[in-house]
Order: C-alpha cells, then sequence, then structure tokens
C-alpha cells in the first residue's frame, strides 16, 4: 500500500473474480497477517477457478453434465453455495436467478471481450420459452440434477459475497478483527479504524463519489450497476444484469446499493433489487433488507428511511425516501 511505514494501516492487493481485491487491515494484530493473507489470496484464486463461468472450470463441469440431464456429483463446497443461491433465488421471487447462465451465453457476456450486438429478439423468445429457474434444481445425496436441459448456473451475481465472507470469517479466526475485504467496491467492514470505516459509493455517471457511509461493526455494502459491464448498440446502453422475466438488461436502474449484514446475501440482493426496477420496495421487504440506496437511470436517487440516517451524500442531490 502506499501508507506512510508507521500507520497502523496495512493494505495487500491482488486479482481475482475479475476483479481487484483490496483488503485493509488496522491495528497491532496486522504486523502477524501475513500468512493469513496468503491463505485468503490462495482461496480467492481457488475460487476464481472452481467457478468461472466460461473458462474449464468445476461450475462449467457440472454445466455440461446437467445439459446431458446426468445426476452429476458436486463437491460439498459448492453443494453448500447452491443451497444458499436457491434460498435466496426465492426469497427474491426469482430476480436473483443464478440459472441464467445460458442466456448470459446468449447475450454473449460468456466472454472476456463484451459483445457487439445485441441477440436477435427470436434466440431471447426461444430461451424464454424454456426458462430454466433454480426451482428446477435438485439438489440431493452430493448431487445435482435438472430435467430442463437448458439450465446452467451463473454465479456472477454472488461470488464476490460468498468469497468476501470467507476471507472475513479467515480474518477473525486469525484474531484480526478490525478490516476491510473489498473486492471492486463491493465489501465488507468489520471493527473499526482509529475512527470508524468510511465507505464510498461510486457515482453511476460521474466520476467520483455519490454519498459515504461510515460503517459499524461487521456490515457488508454491495452495489449493482449498469456500468460495470456494458457495451453500446445502435445508441443504447447493453449491460450485465439481465432480467429473468423479459431475457433484457434490467431497466431503469443505474445503480443499487444494499446494506446488510453477510456479503453473500448482500451481493444476491443488490442483483435482485436491480432487477426489481421500481418495485424494489417489495423486493427489499421479502428479502429482508433494510437499508437501500438506488439510483434511477433518469438521475433520480431513492432510499429507505434506514439507509437515509446513514448516508452522506458528497454531491448534490435531492433524495426521496421510499417507505
Ligand atoms: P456487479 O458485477 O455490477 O457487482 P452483480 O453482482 O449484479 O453486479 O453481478 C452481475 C453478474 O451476475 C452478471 O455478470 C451475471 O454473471 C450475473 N447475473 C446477471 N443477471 C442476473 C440475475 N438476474 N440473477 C442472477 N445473476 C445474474
Ligand atoms: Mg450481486
Ligand atoms: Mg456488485
Amino acid at each position: 500500500g502506499c501508507q506512510p511505514a508507521e500507520s497502523p494501516l496495512l493494505e495487500r492487493r491482488f486479482i481475482a473474480l475479475g476483479t481487484i481485491i483490496d483488503i485493509t487491515l488496522y491495528g497491532a494484530e496486522a504486523e502477524q497477517a501475513d500468512p493469513v493473507l496468503a491463505a485468503i489470496e490462495r482461496d480467492f484464486h481457488r475460487l476464481h477457478h472452481d467457478w468461472h463461468a466460461w473458462e474449464d472450470s468445476r461450475l462449467t463441469a457440472l454445466n455440461t453434465a446437467l445439459q446431458r440431464g446426468e445426476h452429476a456429483p458436486v463437491p460439498a463446497e459448492l453443494m453448500a453455495v447452491l443451497k444458499q443461491a436457491r434460498a435466496l433465488n426465492r426469497s427474491s421471487n426469482g430476480l436473483f436467478e443464478p440459472a441464467i447462465g445460458g442466456l448470459m451465453a446468449l447475450w454473449g457476456f460468456h466472454s472476456n471481450d463484451l459483445p457487439d450486438s445485441v441477440p436477435d429478439n427470436d434466440t431471447i423468445a426461444a430461451w424464454l420459452a424454456g426458462r430454466p429457474r433454480m426451482t428446477d434444481l435438485a439438489l440431493e445425496n452430493g448431487q445435482a440434477h435438472s430435467d430442463n436441459p437448458r439450465l446452467q448456473l451463473d454465479l456472477g451475481a454472488f461470488a464476490k459475497g460468498v468469497a468476501v465472507d470467507r476471507a472475513i470469517a479467515a480474518l477473525r479466526a486469525a484474531g484480526i478483527d478490525n478490516a476491510i475485504v473489498n473486492a471492486g467496491g463491493d465489501l465488507r467492514a468489520i471493527g473499526a479504524r482509529d475512527r470508524p470505516w468510511r465507505i464510498g459509493i461510486r457515482h453511476p455517471r460521474a466520476p467520483g463519489v455519490l454519498a459515504s457511509i461510515a460503517t459499524r461493526n461487521d456490515e457488508s455494502i454491495f452495489t449493482s450497476g449498469d456500468y460495470e459491464r456494458y457495451f453500446e448498440f445502435e445508441g443504447k446502453r447493453y449491460h450485465h444484469i439481465i432480467d429473468p422475466r423479459s431475457g433484457y438488461p434490467a431497466r431503469d436502474t443505474a445503480s443499487l446499493t444494499v446494506i446488510h449484514s453477510e456479503a453473500a446475501t448482500a451481493d444476491a440482493a443488490a442483483t435482485a433489487l436491480f432487477v426489481a426496477g421500481d418495485a424494489w420496495p417489495r423486493t427489499a421487504a421479502d428479502m429482508g433488507i433494510e437499508r437501500v440506496l438506488r439510483v434511477r437511470a433518469d438521475g433520480t436517487v431513492e432510499m429507505t428511511p434506514a439507509m437515509a440516517e446513514r448516508i452522506r451524500f458528497e454531491t448534490e442531490v435531492e433524495p426521496v425516501v421510499v417507505l
């Protein structure tokens, strides 16, 4: 990091899960943190390889087996994650839909390069006609099976959250109580520094920070944004958060931020509430999420009363509190 030598802040950065992972530690225990930081870095790289959605991985092997209608053995760790994903799919009423892998591939997002054109309407209509859902996925006796051969798993809306939770658990087990694990702007913070950790929330349309939040002990802040991965085609923006009901990128939201205790839930909820559009307050209630900030595509800002208590706007906006 770039801290002066006498600073009690210690930072470690690496790239995994398609983004920059930045771990910041505060306090005396940070001095002995090297082994646990190395273990966390290895864990991130392993999850990156195991759960990759289009390169050779445990996940793509499972997807191939599901496509063939097999009863595929699933490693215990992946099984636990799939069960957690299925529960979040249910509480989001299907808006968080990790069975969407085939559609992501149709759109061309299963590539290191961005797509340069839009799939034709008939292709999307055909996918919708046989639309796979997480509820089609049977998870029993260490095996996965689906009667719908179109079911392809994509953990992109959720993997960062799971990995961040694991990293925080590892830090805690090593006696570190003051830390931030940041995965490309999505993070979980525990403890504090000499003052509370203050987290910036990116403005979806302008460079810099829209707002900031001082975290209390152990909170995750996750954002889904239409600016993370997108391309323009014939003057329109097409981004990577897809509404499983329409088959097209979810409309009307530019960015959606949630605060929640666990990172995995926060990650899935940010995606689901993004997809929900103007109906986000209902999805938030269904998922038990109390703190929400939404920037609409037209630039207006909405939030819950519980978010209003915590947020400080850094640019001039007139947010609307939504009950
Ligand atoms: P960000 O990368 O901006 O933090 P998300 O957490 O919302 O955004 O993750 C977006 C990724 O989630 C996509 O790249 C894709 O892999 C996957 N995805 C897209 N739409 C959905 C959806 N409706 N449900 C679940 N996963 C989705
Ligand atoms: Mg997400
Ligand atoms: Mg995110």
